[in-house]
Parts: structure tokens; sequence; C-alpha cells
């Protein structure tokens, strides 16, 4: 049996795992002492099958199916409000999402905090919805597990070689040898390519922050939709009973154990403000998370260009959950040489060879 040695414990890993073991001898390999610490800990939970660039977008479509089978899929709706100089940006991305333009007293029926001094446009789509990442994440874990998985955690990878066909994978004092490496280290996906002496990618990790808030106004928030500035100002949306806030913000940095800073969140969470009625006084927790992305943002999902040994799943970006089921599929499908079901076309947009 195919050994495969999976290096990230996120959803990434995890998902590649349930979907591998099936036919292959799985090993993965997670830095930290709990699986899904980094990125996948710290998501917006949102599946929006329209958010994206159109390679993206089939891999969501693609996911669905699988997600509502598993349950963690829940109606959530998504309100997009713009200000009067945002016209054609609003438009542009109200299409974008196949979204309905509302009036404002409409958005106020379903969001009684909008603004109508300042919010011009509204826009609405009904089908966006909530993704229970934790039962998700656990439902591949245990599909992996019953598969013969075996994860270890606190296992950091520190070099990685290659002897005649077989490579060997060392943590600390651990080894592991294998056929086939899956990179799936999500910030660290370069430096892992690098450690196996292959090339790296310019998979790039951006910071993305979240407030939680009480409940604006003391409003029951359960029934609020997922709420989006033009061109990705900001988000919110409600979160048990409290209210997330995000800056949106996108700033480059090395792999690492992301923090929010105080100034970005305070500068998005006064854009947010401008478009609602109720002020922020409180902010209860905050944490951020590195989105990574490939310089074309699709996600990169097949054999390395100089050794097809070596898999590559990364670049997950801002779709890691929405995209995790597809995505691990196609993974699988390159390790364990089958067929695959997506297109040539989105096949070809995720390979690594695109980069060559
Ligand atoms: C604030 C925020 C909101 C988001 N909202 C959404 C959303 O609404 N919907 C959505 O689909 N996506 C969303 N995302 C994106 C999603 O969270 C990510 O795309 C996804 O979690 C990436 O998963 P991953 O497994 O690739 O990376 P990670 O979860 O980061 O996992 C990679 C793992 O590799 C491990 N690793 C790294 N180096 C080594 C090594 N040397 N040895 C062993 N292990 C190693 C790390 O410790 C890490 O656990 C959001 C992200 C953020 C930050």
């Amino acid at each position: 049996m195919t050994n495969v040695i999976i290096i990230g414990g996120g959803i990434a890993g995890v998902s590649a795992a349930a979907a591998i073991a099936v036919d292959a001898s799985v090993t993965v390999l997670e830095a930290e002492d709990a699986l899904a610490y980094h990125a996948s800990g710290r998501s917006a939970a949102m599946f929006l099958k329209a958010y994206g660039n159109q390679t993206v977008r089939a891999l969501n479509e693609a996911s669905e199916d699988a997600y509502l089978a598993a349950n963690v899929l829940s109606p959530r709706g998504m309100m997009l409000l713009g200000k009067a100089d945002e016209a054609d940006d609003f438009e542009t991305e109200r299409i974008s999402f196949g979204m309905e333009r509302v009036s404002i007293a409409d958005a106020q029926q379903v969001l009684p905090i909008v603004n109508a001094t300042t919010c011009a446009f509204a826009g609405f789509l009904a089908t966006a919805q909530d993704l229970d990442t934790d039962l998700l994440l656990q439902t591949y874990r245990k599909t992996a597990l019953a598969a013969g998985t075996e994860f270890v955690t606190g296992a950091r990878v520190d070099a990685i070689k290659k002897s005649g066909s077989r490579w060997t994978v060392q943590a600390a004092e651990q080894s592991w040898s294998a056929d086939i490496i899956v990179n799936a280290a999500g910030a660290w996906a370069d430096e892992i390519a690098t450690l196996a002496g292959l090339t790296p990618l310019g998979i790039q990790p951006y910071r993305r922050s979240i407030a939680r808030v009480p409940a604006p106004g003391d409003h029951d928030v359960r029934d609020w939709p997922f709420v989006d500035g033009v061109n990705e100002a900001w988000y919110a949306k409600p979160d048990a009973g409290k209210w997330l806030i995000s800056p949106a913000d996108e700033d480059p940095l090395t792999p690492q154990d992301a923090w929010a800073e105080d100034m970005v969140l305070a500068e998005g969470i006064a854009r947010y403000q401008e478009m609602v009625t109720t002020e922020v006084t409180r902010v209860e927790t905050t944490w951020a998370g590195l989105r990574s992305f490939a310089p074309d943002r699709a996600l990169v999902i097949g054999p390395d260009e100089s050794d097809p040994t070596f898999v590559w799943l990364a670049g997950q970006g801002g779709y890691g959950f929405q995209t995790a089921q597809a995505a691990s599929q196609l993974c699988a499908d390159s390790v364990l040489v089958r067929a695959p079901e997506l297109d040539a076309k989105t096949i070809a947009a995720l390979s690594p060879a695109r980069f060559a």
C-alpha cells in the first residue's frame, strides 16, 4: 500500500487524509499540539458560492452537495451595503454575487441597524450559508481515523530528504518515510517545498482579523445576515448571540501565529460603524489568522512539476473551508492516480504546473 505523509493538520490536511486514506496508508504530521490551530481555527465560517475567482467558484460549486449531505450548511443570507459614491463598485459586486437589489427600508427589515443616511445601496442574497467548520473538520477527521489514518500532533517537520523513491520526513527526533508527501502546510507551504529541495510557488500569507462585540443595541442577532461593505471594506456576522466585525484586512506577513492589531481593528470598525446606527462600545475578544494565496488567487492542487511524488494542496486563501471537499478529492485523485471528476480547465488552473 502506498505510504502518504500529509504535512499540516488544518482543514486541508484533515480533508485530504479522509479522501486519501480509503486507498493508502496515511500519516498526518501537525506542528502544533492540536489540529486546526492556525487559519482553520480562526475563520468566519461562511459558504459563499460566488466568492473567489472562477476557479475557486468551481471548487465551491463542486463541494456543496457533500456539505449538504454532511449537514454542515445552514441559511444565513448576505447583505451588501454601499455608499452614494460607490454606485459602480456596488453594482459590479452585487451582480457578481448574484444578489437582488433591495431598498434601504427593506434592508432595515432584515438588519435594523442599517443607517439610512449613509447607506445609499443595498443588495441581498438569501442563499448565502453558514458553514459549521468544527463539524466539517471532525467529520473528515473521523472518516480519516476510521480508514486507519494516524494523526501526529506536536510534530513540526524540520527536515525532508529523498533517497531513491522514498521520502524521509523528520520532526525533531522522530522520522517517517513515505512514497508521497502532501504539502498542506497553509502559510508554511513554500517553506515545506524549500525543505524538500523544491521550488517555492510564491504562496503569500495575509493577515485577516476579527473582533467579537456584544450584539448591537442588545438586538437578537441570530437571524441577521452576513453583511459586507463594498470592495470588502469590512464585514460583520452573528456568532452565538454576539456580533463579529472584520476590517477585512489583507496585510502581507511571514508565516506566523498571527494576532489582531488594535489600530487595524479600530479602522475597520470605524468603516463598519459609518454604515450602521449603533456604536461599538466594547470589544470582547479579537483574533487574526493568515489567508495564504498563490499569486493568481486560485488554490494550488496537484503534483509538483519537478517531482510528482510531492503533491501540493495549498493557497486556500479565504476559501479553505468552502472548497475543502472538492480540493481534497482532487488532491486524492493526484495521489491515488485516479481519473478526476473536475473538468480539465479547472484542473489546469489549479495545477502547480501553471507557474512553470
Ligand atoms: C479571519 C478569517 C476568516 C476566514 N473566513 C473563511 C470563510 O468564511 N470561509 C472559508 O471557506 N474560509 C475562510 N477563511 C480561510 C480558511 O480559514 C483557510 O483557507 C483554511 O483554514 C486554510 O486551511 P489550511 O489547512 O490550508 O491551513 P491551516 O489551517 O493554517 O493549516 C496548516 C497547518 O500546517 C501546519 N504546519 C505548518 N508547518 C508545518 C511543519 N513544518 N510541520 C508540521 N505542520 C506544519 C500548521 O501548524 C497548520 O496547522 C478565513 C480565514 C481567516 C483567517
